[in-house]
């Protein structure tokens, strides 16, 4: 039997009014689509690569060496990130929501020990982790940290600083003191917030590893680079401990992008095949996020999400969420149980907008890259419109007044 040869795979425009990934920028696709046929070794390719990890610096905030990108997704940081944990480490981990959740199962399957594993392998106990639950649509803070550490005074704790799942903010300044006070090392999922928040990591020494993503606050295409940032002391214990990856092993990935033995040098040696289209578009999206200067950006994010929130509360939904470039809401009462039929009528038009992945079903509209008053308008519109044709008496151009007029 042959294999098929299919039609020339046409995906179309969507707007990307979900959590993540953003609305990818024109110049991020056009450095993508526009870097030559280069090899991974090729200087232009390693300059890109060691500009990267500078501007990477200046966006973390950081003087942290041991700052650039896992190559993948958000995941791949993470993974990076928590390649540190060795079984029987005593870690405790906050979960607020789906995303903390599987970075806390990553974390059970990397601190479980052989007999753990072996009896459940796909979602193991690990005697070792401690899990502190927060309700959905809570944050955690500063005095749940700091009596679980207090408690259970552990090596590690994780925590994801912006939890997408319910659209909560954590406390990452207590976390960090409270990591501080225990003498625990703090890793944080950083993928939601990084290049949004206004945010210095080199503010919270408690914290040792950072890790983010490409497709978000960065702005850059997904599945491109993770950027991640690890302190020496996070290094220093890596030396220590090792890792049982080579791809997503901190030190080794690091030495592509001009970091070798702690020091920067001037180009990378070989880690792995670096894409010259991968490289030129994170560049792009970084330099995009530096021009637009990132303390403008994080009041930008902030101004559009309060205006965005009142025009879909006029409408009558109500919002759960704190985080700046995502409302996650109830949709108003008429539609109770009804929350994936309509993100899939959304979804179905090319609105694409979606609903909690865990309970409780909630709607999550995000603004990632849509920030323009014109792009915030067409969400309102859009959102408006799919109320009314599910029978609910919602005025959408008075909620697009309301948030013309809040945007000022
Ligand atoms: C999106 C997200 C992830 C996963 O990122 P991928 O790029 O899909 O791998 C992890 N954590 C948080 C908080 C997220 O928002």
């Amino acid at each position: 039997m042959n294999a098929p040869v299919f039609p020339r795979l046409e995906i179309p425009h969507t707007i990307a009014a979900g959590p993540g990934p953003g609305n990818t920028a024109e110049r991020v696709l056009a450095a993508f689509a526009g870097a030559g046929v280069a090899d991974h070794m090729q200087p232009d390719v390693l300059r890109g690569m060691v500009e990267c990890k500078r501007m990477l610096r200046e966006i973390f905030g950081t003087g942290n060496v041991h700052t650039f990108g896992i190559a993948g997704t958000g995941w791949s940081g993470l993974d990076a990130m928590f390649s540190v944990v060795h079984p029987g480490d005593r870690i405790v981990m906050f979960v607020n929501g789906t995303f903390s959740g599987i970075d806390e199962l990553s974390v059970r399957m990397k601190a479980a020990t052989e007999e753990e594993l072996r009896a459940n392998p796909l979602n193991p106990d690990a005697a070792s982790v401690v899990t502190i639950r927060v309700p959905h649509g809570q944050s955690v803070t500063g005095e749940i940290v700091e009596m679980a550490l207090a408690e259970h005074k552990p090596k590690w704790a994780a925590m994801a600083h912006w939890e997408t799942g319910s659209g909560r903010i954590n406390d990452v300044k207590g976390f960090s003191e409270a990591c501080e006070r225990h003498g625990t090392m703090g890793l944080v999922d950083a993928v939601s917030s990084l290049g949004i928040a206004d945010l210095r990591i080199d503010d919270h020494p408690g914290i040792v590893g950072w890790a983010s993503c490409p497709q978000k606050g960065m702005m850059a295409l997904p599945l491109t680079y993770a950027p991640v940032s690890f302190s020496d002391r996070y290094i220093a214990e890596l030396r220590k401990v090792g890792a049982r990856s080579f791809v997503h092993h901190p030190i080794m990935e690091a030495r592509h992008w001009g970091i070798i033995d702690g020091e920067d040098v001037e180009k990378g040696t070989y880690h792995r095949t670096h894409s010259p289209y991968a490289v030129a578009s994170f560049h792009e999206a970084l330099r995009m996020v530096l021009e637009q200067g990132l303390l403008q950006r994080a009041e930008r994010y902030q101004r559009a999400e309060a205006a965005l929130r009142a025009a879909l509360e006029s409408m009558g939904c109500s919002v759960t969420s704190n985080m700046t470039s995502l409302v996650v809401l109830d949709l108003p009462r008429a539609l109770k149980g009804r929350e994936k039929e309509f993100v899939n009528a959304c979804r179905a038009e090319g609105f694409g907008i979606w609903p909690t992945l865990s309970e409780p079903t909630q709607v999550r509209v995000g603004i990632l890259n849509l920030i323009a008053e014109d792009e915030l308008a067409t969400i309102v519109r859009r959102f408006g419109e799919m109320l009314n044709r599910f029978d609910v008496a919602a005025d959408a151009e008075a909620a697009v007044a309301e948030l013309r007029r809040r945007l000022g």
